[in-house]
């Protein structure tokens, strides 16, 4: 039997080859059991049995590799005698690449199959950094049938990003005449991947408005405390709408108070102040007092309407915890910048 013609691993064997590969094109690739037991689970229980099987016989074990083109056989084992190889992918121009780039959709069925985890992994990168709209299709069939998950979710964030596009390939219209069930599969993941993006903006956009709220609580806090006059405004725009909206309940019409926007906006926020108000007694912030008084006073009496109002000021008040989290992990990052220079002394 002829020496195996590869390298990397195949240079350190020096014992013969006691294996034959057939492929498609009935050619015998000669290969050594122990890199092939080592790179393959399957294969090493495929070598187990047979080797019991001719035990005594003296023979050398044939393993069959059918389905797949001779090349892509042949490109397997090398990666499977030198995983190293796998390294050399990303280089242009590399053998290694030029072989994944021509067999990756076979190599990658004959890494599933035959469970060389590394190799698959190699494979769905490969085949992911060339995806485009016309073979998107085709890649996703693929990688339903291969346990690819990870190939699986590139193909399906094409697939959502380039609909209009994929919808006019062969390939959707084949799947669309033959595959029925996984057409409605696709639509009703894009469907809900959809709805999953609309929630996320939602609960974003809500968070945004929570934070607003909270740093108009501060900016509340802040004017009728010190007066904004001394210039220390915890946020300048933020000041400017409420002090407005100060003045002009002073300005509106007092029999008109209780259909105006305005003043009602005003009236909320100072319920917000005094629900989130921790001040035992003399705060200054206008009605605090009396709105606590009412708080506690109104037990149950819209349970709707009070829960409601308890889930904002939940609200509220987590988004203030954030962001003085996030306004102390800055400070903090500035100080780690500061204590190398802080460190080091100057006299040394
Ligand atoms: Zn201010
Ligand atoms: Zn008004
Ligand atoms: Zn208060």
């Amino acid at each position: 039997m002829s020496s195996p013609m590869y390298g990397g691993v195949g240079d350190t064997i020096s014992s013969p080859a006691d294996v034959l590969i057939l492929t498609a094109s009935k050619s015998r690739i000669p290969a050594h059991s122990r890199v092939l037991a080592a790179a393959s689970p399957v294969l090493e229980r495929l070598l187990d049995q047979t080797e019991k099987r001719i035990d005594g016989s003296g023979g050398a074990i044939s393993i069959s590799i059918l389905g797949v083109p001779h090349g892509a056989v042949d490109a397997f084992l090398r990666f499977l005698y030198s995983p190293s190889r796998c390294g050399m992918l990303e280089a242009k121009g590399e053998e290694a690449a030029a072989e994944m780039a021509e067999h990756a959709v076979h190599l990658l069925v004959l890494s599933h199959v035959y469970q060389v985890g590394w190799l698959k992994r190699a494979c769905e990168r490969a085949l992911a950094s060339r995806l485009a709209s016309e073979a998107v299709v085709d890649v996703l069939v693929l990688a339903r049938r291969c346990d690819a998950a990870w190939l699986h979710l590139r193909c399906m964030k094409l697939i959502a990003k380039d609909f209009a596009a994929v919808e006019r390939t062969e390939a959707w219209r084949f799947l669309q005449e033959h595959d029925p069930c996984l057409e409605l599969d696709i639509l009703q993941s894009l469907h809900d991947a959809h709805l999953r993006q609309k929630r996320r903006r939602r609960k974003r956009e809500e968070q945004r408005v929570y934070t607003e709220l909270s740093e108009a609580m501060d900016c509340l806090q802040h004017i009728c405390t010190e007066g904004c006059a001394t210039g220390h405004c915890p946020d300048s725009a933020t000041c400017r709408g409420l002090r407005q909206l100060v003045n002009h309940l002073a300005l509106c019409d007092r029999k008109k108070r209780h259909s105006c926007g305005r003043c009602k906006r005003l009236w909320q926020l100072l319920r917000l102040h005094a629900s989130i108000c921790v001040q035992p007694d003399h705060c200054q912030v206008p009605l605090c007092s009396q709105f606590k008084q009412k708080m506690d006073q109104s037990n149950g009496k819209d349970e709707e309407e009070d829960e409601k109002w308890r889930l904002l000021v939940k609200k509220v008040v987590s988004a203030r915890i954030m962001s003085c989290l996030a306004k102390r992990k800055r400070q903090e990052g500035f100080q780690d910048q500061e204590q190398p220079w802080l460190k080091h002394n100057l006299l040394e």
